[in-house]
């Protein structure tokens, strides 16, 4: 009877687990798992390593409680047994078009990129030239120029992009190098399949005799303390050698949540930002990907796409495909009205017409008598820094947007940057008449 339980409640779980994550997690954090034990107070269950346990209670610990005996509200009875066990078939991961990912299993597999993320393909503005023109520095002299060299920025902003075209680079300009290139996902992955295979070793000789490592989006090894570790020592190993590291995060090294020991390894080098594109960028962009496409969109149209389609170029990649399939299908003219009824879904909410962060901009250049281009340039005199601070400070009070909207509009800079310089003008503002009597100029003027 009890066999039939506590076998029906694990399978019970699994069912569930299985919607809820990849076929390939699936594979390899699940099905190892044995259950050699079960109560009504505690069931027994038997891991092949540390990792699959702490996988198991990092991602189902609430779920788990609902399908086995718990011990206290969100904590569920289990106690785990290690035990190593010889894989009789060890599945190899399906890599995606833009993920590279290399099993234990391929060891002599050149590494294949997104045959479209090319430096040629990435369009160029303030928002994204110093990560590129990094990116470049590299490609063109591994190992000899920043190292690592850390690329983060939100999510659909190029960082994959870039990596890539890191790769493309190396592997046509740098033919005898060794490309290791691998999304974070997939080094974890790689690590549970070789501690599977007791075949660590050979996995860390692997990574460690490459000549450029690239991995994608580290964000994700966060709360993986045993992953970690791991990385590190490759970092140091590669780094100790003088190979070149590539890494992309969706945050900076400093906020993510990973131990002293590799952040201080990953700011070693260069850190670079991606930011939001500015409006002139996020048309070059548009016009590039509808070329690509063979399709033909008016300015004007291009135009009203970017300016309501704003905080991630894969969105503005998706507007295209849409619109181009659209017009291929129904043999329609691209036009505004258009555009505005088959991307209803996908437009943004655009600032209200009558105060825009351009309007807001020439105010305060005007009461400040500083130009327009230099409140959005980079500048960093304390002349145009504090106008900058007071557009930054206004644009938040009168326009209800999204902060990394709004910062886009100043040369890409981070919403951090812009949160900072909104903190800083009010405590000026607070003991500085003039500038409190200059703010209100400003507002007044948009109002008026
Ligand atoms: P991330 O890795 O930052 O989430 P990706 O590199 O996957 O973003 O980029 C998302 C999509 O947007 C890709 O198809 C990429 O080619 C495109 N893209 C992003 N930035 C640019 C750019 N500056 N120029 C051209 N295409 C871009
Ligand atoms: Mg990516």
């Amino acid at each position: 009877m009890t066999t039939l339980v506590n076998a029906d409640c694990w399978l019970q779980f699994l069912d569930f687990a299985k919607q809820h994550c990849s076929a390939t997690a699936y594979e390899n954090w699940l099905v190892p798992i044995e259950v050699l034990n079960y109560s009504d107070e505690q069931v027994t269950l038997a891991v092949p390593n540390i990792f699959v346990k702490e996988y198991l209670l990092d991602n189902y610990r609430a779920d788990l409680c609902s399908f086995l005996p718990v011990r206290g509200p969100g904590d569920p009875s289990i106690e785990f047994v290690i035990r190593p066990r010889i894989a009789l078939n060890i599945s190899k991961k399906e890599a995606t078009s833009s993920d590279v990912i290399l099993t234990a299993t391929e060891t002599l597999a050149v590494p294949l990129f997104n045959h479209s993320y090319r430096f040629e393909s990435y369009v160029e503005g303030p928002s994204n030239q110093f990560a590129k023109s990094a990116a470049m520095g590299v490609a063109s002299r591994p190992g000899r120029s920043y190292n690592p060299l850390f690329i983060h920025g939100g999510v659909g902003l190029g960082k994959t992009h870039l990596l890539h075209a890191i790769g493309h680079y190396v592997q046509s300009h740098h033919k005898k190098m060794k490309i290791q290139s691998i999304t974070t996902e997939g080094f974890c992955n790689d690590l549970v399949d070789s501690l599977r295979n007791k075949s660590v070793d050979q996995m860390k000789r692997r990574y460690r005799e490459a000549d450029l490592f690239l991995i994608d989006d580290v964000q994700f090894l966060q709360s993986r303390l045993n992953f970690e570790e791991e990385l590190c020592n490759t970092f140091e190993s590669l780094i100790n050698q003088n190979k070149q590291i590539v890494i992309t995060s969706d945050k900076p090294p400093a906020q993510l949540k990973l131990s002293e020991r590799i952040v201080a390894r990953m700011e070693w080098g260069l850190v670079v930002h991606i930011g939001i594109p500015e409006l002139e960028t996020r048309v070059a962009i548009l016009q590039a990907k509808a070329e690509a496409k063979g399709l033909k969109i008016p300015s004007r149209v291009l135009f009203f796409i970017a300016e309501h389609v704003f905080s991630n170029v894969r969105q503005l990649e998706g507007a295209v495909n849409k619109l181009s399939a659209q017009c291929r299908l129904m043999n329609l003219d691209i036009t505004e009205e258009l555009v505005e009824k088959s991307l209803k879904e996908m437009l943004q909410q655009a600032p209200k017409e009558h105060i825009s962060v351009d309007h807001i901009i020439k105010s305060v250049a005007a009461v400040f008598q500083v130009r327009m281009s230099d409140i959005k340039g980079s500048s960093r005199t304390k002349e145009i820094v504090l106008p900058r601070q007071v557009a930054m400070y206004l644009a938040k009070e009168m326009i209800k947007e999204s902060l990394m909207m709004l910062a886009s509009y100043f040369n890409g800079r981070t919403h951090s940057t812009f949160l900072h310089a909104c903190k800083s003008i009010e405590k000026k503002a607070a003991d500085d008449e003039l500038l409190r009597r200059q703010i209100n100029m400003v507002r007044q003027n948009i109002e008026s």
